[in-house]
């Protein structure tokens, strides 16, 4: 892909790479490479950035890529990071923390435990940031970040700042209407006081389950497919046989059907084409169409 340009002589603090290859920075650990990765230095920076950006280039935000897909041809436009400077965690009262849209779920639960708020435990076992959970309606543990979410502050794709209150976000199952190319800098969740320890003890049990039910160290996405209503993912993918099934060095986990694995060398078209693969037998087999929940983003080579 040819380089933007974009980065010299533009007034801009954060750092700008043109051509940066996005493999490292998901958790699938496949793909191609950004066009141009930016990584603001504040939001006041990735504001600025934005609206001196021409309109007609696609802006995509990354937060650790554990729902990502990210095709061998890489992403066209500009891909945009939230590093250290936004991943603060402040408590504001006795129940609500503000949280940087680049703050990971772990930290977000702990720094929750530490202030006595208790509610928001299950974020410990999402391995995204904030700014990946308000887009997604990150979820476990039968809750839902639009359960703790009050508000959001973004930055539309116009360099635009906006506060949304949950409300605004149009929140379904893994879904919500947040604006294409909207950047979520900060969130801020309500929970409830609780004895540190009884969260601790909370986060203790939902960590083990997790342990002992995915294949967490691995190069994954995560659930691959919606939970199609009535049903459970895994049991239709299991019941069409295709546990453990591959495609070159892309495999259905044999811990956990619904997550799908790169044993090694798979690139992105393999795992997507093993997905379709999954999504067809299932057809076959149970009649259900499966949706994938895993987004796929950017160009096949
Ligand atoms: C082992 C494993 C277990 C998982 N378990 C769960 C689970 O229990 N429940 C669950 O819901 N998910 C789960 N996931 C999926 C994933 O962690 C969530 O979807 C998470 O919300 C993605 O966060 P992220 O920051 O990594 O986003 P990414 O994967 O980087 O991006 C996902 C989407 O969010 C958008 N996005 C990211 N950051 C921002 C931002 N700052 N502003 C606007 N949009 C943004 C991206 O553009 C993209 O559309 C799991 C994944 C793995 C690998």
């Amino acid at each position: 892909m040819t380089d933007l340009g974009l980065a010299s002589g533009r007034g801009i603090e954060g750092r700008v790479t043109d051509n940066a290859p996005l493999a490292p920075l998901v958790w699938f650990k496949s793909g191609g490479a950004a066009q141009c990765l930016f990584e603001p230095k504040d939001v006041a920076d990735l504001s600025a950035f934005l609206a001196a950006l021409d309109p007609s280039i696609p802006v995509l935000p990354l937060g650790l890529g554990s729902n990502l897909i990210v095709r061998d041809g890489g992403v066209p436009g500009v891909v945009i990071r939230l590093g250290k400077p936004f991943a603060k965690v402040e408590t504001l009262d006795a129940t609500t923390l503000r949280c940087g849209g680049g703050a990971s779920g772990i930290l977000v639960s702990s720094s929750a435990r530490d202030a006595g708020i208790g509610g928001v435990e299950f974020l410990r076992s999402i391995p995204g940031t904030v700014g990946g959970f308000v887009r997604m309606n990150g979820g476990a543990y039968g809750r839902e970040t639009k359960d703790v979410l009050v508000e959001c502050e973004i930055v539309l794709r116009s360099g635009e700042r906006q506060t949304l209150a949950v409300e605004a976000l149009g929140y379904t199952y893994r879904h919500s209407t947040l604006p294409a190319g909207a950047v979520v800098v900060s969130a801020t969740f309500r929970g409830h006081p609780e004895d540190p320890a009884v969260i601790q003890a909370e986060m203790d049990r939902i960590a083990a389950e997790r342990e002992a039910s995915q294949p967490l160290r691995s190069k994954t996405g995560g659930s691959t497919f919606k939970n199609p209503p009535g049903h459970k993912a895994w049991a239709l993918i299991d019941a069409a046989g295709c546990r453990g099934l591959r495609r070159g060095d892309a495999q259905v986990s044999e811990k956990h059907c619904n997550f799908l694995l790169n044993l090694g060398a798979a690139t992105s078209a393999d795992i997507e084409a093993l997905g379709e693969d999954v999504i067809a037998r299932v057809k076959a087999q149970s009649g259900v169409t499966l949706e994938w929940e895993i987004q796929r983003v950017g160009e096949e080579s």
